[in-house]
């Protein structure tokens, strides 16, 4: 069946967030296109939190006036400041919708010319023609391209992600901007690791293998493949025709019970004990083999400097405590209050006010003394 392509209107392009996302550390999101022809089997963009299209990969709105409506957004924006785009959460940036369109481009550059930093993630070798733009905007700020990887097995992959490129094509992507662009931050997006299907210990050091070989900087993985609603009813029914052995595993790890006929009742992300079990086996592979499961973020020049450096201390130390097992809420929300500061936190020590702000108490407190001291 074709995709259609339709041109609509939106109101907005650029959404900003309460909290910097904890693992692409941007601060702002963008779709260029709503929907995605790459009809993966498990994109949890298919649920209704989205508010997306019934026939998701089937016909893909081409948002109209991307470039002057982001553009009058950031010239006219008061509030605004610099910080990192997410590019393309429910959709893929670089899905086919016809190389005319742009759409993504046309961002891209409107968000060099305001100086804004990038974190695209995408399935695509189409990312590659807007190579020498990204490496543009790596050399004003930042720029970060995670390859979304799931599986090096191409049999499974051409279940889970029907219409993306072979996940041979994505590595040698990643080879690719490695090699023509070295100033670019580029890794893997592993996830979701999606369960009892690619996540054995074999599986996922094949891929953290083949990343590394590929020069990969940094593997991102996610073992909490989500399930919702109309998504979580799409994945089962695929499941069930393919994989029915595995079934049963999904209704434990997620408390249900599957009926085609019914709606989806169960847990939205696996139980706890799988996430923890599986980032154990990933955090031990990227030790192994020498990659990094974090990426350095986008450090301002301006007075959020060291609220940055020292909140992406704290988040890195939260997300490995999260991923393994380990109390992690106190020190995030540390580091997202001191992100969120909209003065120095070099002028809040030096009133000696650091306890004002929400989850610093006197240990952290300390730390942070200390470390400013360190840099001076
Ligand atoms: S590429 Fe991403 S947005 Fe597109 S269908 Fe797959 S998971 Fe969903």
């Amino acid at each position: 069946m074709s995709v259609r392509y339709t041109y609509k209107d939106f109101k907005s392009i650029l959404n900003k967030m309460r909290f910097i996302d904890n693992w692409f550390w941007c601060r702002y999101t963008l779709n260029p296109y709503n929907d995605c022809e790459f009809a993966c089997t498990y994109c949890d963009s298919r649920s209704h939190k989205y508010h997306l299209h019934p026939d998701f990969d089937q016909e893909i709105f081409v948002k109209t006036n991307v470039g002057t409506m982001l553009d009058n957004r950031l010239r006219r924006a008061r509030t605004l400041l610099p910080d990192v785009v997410a590019i393309g959460g429910t959709c893929d940036a670089y899905q086919p919708a016809k190389a005319e369109f742009k759409n993504t481009r046309t961002c891209l550059e409107v968000l060099l010319k305001h100086h804004y930093p990038v974190s695209l993630s995408t399935k695509s070798n189409l990312v590659l023609r807007d190579l020498e733009l990204l490496s543009n905007i790596s050399d004003d700020t930042w720029c970060t391209v995670g390859i979304t990887v799931t599986t090096v097995d191409e049999e499974l992959a051409s279940f889970l992600e029907p219409n993306a490129p072979s996940s041979h094509i994505r590595l040698e992507t990643l080879r690719q901007i490695n090699t023509y662009a070295p100033n670019i931050q580029v890794g893997i997006h592993l996830m979701p690791i999606v369960p009892f299907l690619g996540d054995d210990e074999q599986s996922l050091e094949s891929v953290v293998r083949d990343a590394k070989e590929s020069g990969a900087d940094f593997i991102l993985f996610g073992a909490g493949m989500t399930m919702r609603d109309n998504q979580a009813m799409l994945y089962f029914t695929k499941l069930s025709k393919r994989f029915p052995d595995v079934i049963e595993k999904y209704e434990q790890l997620y408390q249900t019970k599957f009926d085609p006929d019914t709606g989806y009742v169960g847990r939205d992300l696996p139980q706890g004990y799988y996430a923890v079990r599986i980032s154990k086996i990933m955090l031990v592979l990227c030790e192994k083999y020498g990659i990094k499961s974090r990426t350095k973020r986008y450090i301002p020049n301006d007075f959020r400097y060291w609220n940055y450096k020292i909140a992406e201390e704290f988040m890195n130390e939260s997300y490995i405590a999260q991923m393994n097992g380990k109390a992690w809420t106190n020190i995030f929300w540390a580091g997202q209050n001191i992100q969120n500061l909209r003065e120095s936190i070099v002028d809040v020590a030096e009133r000696g006010d650091l306890q004002s702000i929400r989850n610093i108490g006197s240990e952290l407190e300390e730390h942070i003394l200390r470390e400013l001291k360190e840099a001076n």
